[in-house]
């Protein structure tokens, strides 16, 4: 889409920008002066370029934690990974750029402070790296936490925007923040939208990449090259936010949908209860009919809890039904009874003794119970001879789940592995 106000709107903003900081296009110095002044409980580092490459998430192959640093939303977040990695591994909780923003509380678990952090060495990154990849944005943050300032957000939409060659993985638990900052809200007299103020940061601060971007027409002259932004949204950004059942779905999808953006997923990780996608409304239409991409997954970590495998089944059926995509993630910590393959769950018991054999094996892991509703309860410990409770198989839909770890719990569901991908701009 393209928006010839914007061009206006562009020459005005950039015009004013000038005129407020006359050593505007003096680039690097002046993008890390500006991001230090919009820190207060949000820091800025400055650092090597050391950032982990070759992602072992399923739906991305990099990520690019430019802002790190986050605050508890929801029972979904109750064990956040972002957090664990930091507190447990000192490779990445020592580094500058995660070093005390998480902490363990008295119950053992993993919490972040509070404090965001900008780590502007690696804002330029993406410009970087010349082959298309698809990147998660900010894996141990949230790009829209409510204490990231707006300049910095339009700093990593302004690198987003002169690199399409990537696809962007924008997920986030604040999609009303996401919203009003897309839509332009709260912009001052002059900053006729979003775009031209990203647009603004991308000819000062990296005018060095405008040559040749394809979001980008160039105008001006030699003297005072200028760019606008002419396609908005940027086509190479996936927006995304993540939901846990079915309250978090009807609040957090309907601003998602409000949200101008050119791919719209959900990753509902750690799925903890049923989701219909048809009962979610926005306006007169359901969301599972807005949506382009589904992510579910079950949650992984010490203190995982068991996804019941219906509702990963159901979320994938509604998203045939609707001609969406899905990927199934993973299954997390606990693997359900119906998932093992064939024959495999003799593999999670020891075999019964020589002199009894008609005693039952002991388990080898960690079970439980979990009935559709969510509730479960414990049936044993590993290498115990395990409880099968009163009804524990008898109500509708109670399911035995083992605790076999993340890797070996995989990611087939019903014998299927689910890799849907949505159709964007940047890399497929
Ligand atoms: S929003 Fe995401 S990064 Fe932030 S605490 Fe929750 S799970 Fe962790």
């Amino acid at each position: 889409m393209i928006f010839r106000a914007l061009i206006v709107a562009m020459r005005f903003s950039c015009i004013g920008t000038r005129m407020n900081t006359i050593t505007t296009l003096d680039t690097a110095r002046q993008t890390n002066s500006q991001l230090r002044r919009f820190a207060g409980n949000a820091t800025a580092t400055g650092m090597m370029h050391v950032m982990a490459r070759n992602s072992k998430i399923e739906w991305c192959d990099d990520t690019w934690n430019i802002i790190t640093g986050c605050t508890l939303v929801d029972e979904g977040c109750r064990h956040c990974y972002a957090a664990h990695l930091i507190t447990s591994w000192p490779a990445i909780g020592n580094h500058p750029s995660r070093k005390g923003l998480a902490r363990k509380n008295a119950a053992g678990e993993s919490k972040f402070t509070g404090e965001v952090r900008f780590n502007e060495d690696w804002l330029d990154q993406p410009l970087r790296w010349k082959k298309p990849r698809k990147i998660f944005v900010c894996a141990h943050g949230d790009l829209f936490h409510e204490t990231v300032p707006d300049e910095w957000i339009d700093h990593v939409f302004a690198v987003m925007a002169l690199a399409p060659q990537h696809t962007f993985q924008v997920l986030t638990k604040r999609p009303e923040r996401a919203r009003a900052y897309l839509n332009g809200d709260g912009l001052e007299m002059g900053d006729a939208s979003r775009g031209a103020n990203i647009a603004c940061i991308a000819q000062d601060d990296f005018h060095q990449h405008l040559h040749g971007s394809t979001f980008f027409t160039p105008i001006g002259n030699e003297e005072e090259p200028q760019a606008v932004l002419t396609t908005w949204p940027l086509p190479n950004i996936c927006l995304g936010t993540s939901i846990s059942d079915q309250a978090s779905a009807d609040q957090r999808i309907p601003h998602l949908l409000a949200a101008p953006a050119a791919v719209r997923f959900i990753s509902a990780e750690p799925l903890l209860g049923e989701v219909d996608l048809k009962a979610t409304r926005y306006g007169h239409m359901t969301a599972i009919s807005r949506l382009d991409w589904v992510i579910v997954g079950g949650e992984s970590g010490p203190h995982a809890r068991p996804m019941h495998p219906e509702w990963a089944r159901s979320l994938r059926d509604q998203c045939a039904a609707a001609g969406v995509p899905f990927l199934f993630k993973q299954w997390g910590e606990w693997l359900p009874l119906n998932q093992t393959a064939l024959g495999a769950d003799d593999a999670y018991y020891h075999p019964a003794p020589e002199e009894d054999p008609e005693l039952s094996s002991r388990c080898k892991y960690d079970s439980l119970c979990i009935a559709p509703d969510g509730t479960s309860y414990s049936t044993g410990t590993a290498h115990q001879y395990h409880r099968i409770a009163e009804g524990a198989f008898a109500g509708a839909g109670h399911m035995q789940c083992f605790k076999i770890g993340k890797s070996r719990a995989g990611r087939l569901l019903d014998g299927i592995e689910h890799n849907g991908f949505p159709q964007i701009g940047g890399a497929a």
